[in-house]
């Protein structure tokens, strides 16, 4: 099923039980907590499907990629990071089940009944930025050791240590 948005939550037994499909964009305004870190670009998109074998888990699988913006850790100009991410969830109803998951799944606690979509891939989509993003080359005029008194706002913050140590080794 192609969706217009992806819901915010949905029946979790219902999802799994029907082997449901849903498809659907990844849209800026949705995800607060990620925008606290990197900016999403339009046209990110993520698919999850449920399954489930007899007796064994309920699981959603899925994939989930999308472009973030942000700031180069050498430059500190923007860049543009592509995300791509595959999702293993094995959903669980109370901690105690969480104990004996599959280890190969990550663990999504079910609450009343729901699947918090969007929170958990939101999850997803967090654990996907890089620590430290940088442009492969930075091509905007970044030098790594800046002539004296040419202090701009936008200087790197391992210019402004490299200074510091040469300070307090003189
Ligand atoms: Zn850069």
């Amino acid at each position: 099923m192609f969706s217009d948005t992806l819901p915010e939550h949905l029946n979790a037994n219902r999802f799994i039980d029907a082997k449901e499909e849903i498809s659907g964009p990844l849209e800026p305004q949705h995800y607060k907590r990620f925008a606290e870190m990197a900016t999403l670009l339009p046209g990110g998109r993520a698919t999850v499907r449920g399954s489930r074998e007899p007796y064994g888990p309920r699981v959603v699988s899925g994939e989930l990629q999308c472009e973030a913006s942000m700031t180069c850790q050498r430059c500190l100009q923007p860049v543009t990071v592509a995300l791509e991410g595959s999702i293993h969830w094995g959903l669980v109803f109370s901690e105690r089940e969480m104990q004996s998951l599959d280890q190969e799944l990550d663990p999504i606690l079910v609450e009343e009944g729901q699947l918090f979509l969007r929170q958990a891939i939101e999850d997803e989509m967090v654990l996907l930025l890089p620590i430290m993003p940088m442009h492969e080359s930075c091509d905007n005029g970044w030098t790594p050791d800046p002539e004296p008194g040419d202090v701009s706002e936008k200087e790197s913050p391992f210019a402004v240590l490299a200074a510091l140590k040469n300070e307090q080794g003189s």
